[in-house]
């Protein structure tokens, strides 16, 4: 499956995430997504076969973007980019 994702570092999106929401903590979206990162890393799969979405699996459990989007490939839709990343 071809994703066009935006690839987005870890930090800048914390940032822009929380600037478009105001009541999240930080921390606490940061532990989102390093627990979906690590994840991604280490091969989890969303329960139809397809790699996990980072950005949508800190949102809604672990899951590719299909699943929980209901839409077909990315646009517009952000995702760690992962290599850059490394903490
Ligand atoms: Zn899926």
């Amino acid at each position: 499956m071809k994703s066009r994702f935006t690839p987005i570092a870890l930090d800048d999106y914390i940032e822009k995430h929380l600037r478009s929401n105001p009541d999240v903590k930080g921390a606490d979206i940061r532990a989102r997504l390093e627990y979906a990162i690590d994840a991604h890393r280490t091969g989890k799969r969303c329960s139809c076969g397809a790699n996990i979405w980072i950005v949508g699996s800190a949102e809604a459990g672990l899951s590719c973007f299909t699943c929980i989007t209901g839409e077909k490939s990315p646009s517009d839709d952000y995702e760690i980019d992962i290599i850059s990343s490394v903490t």
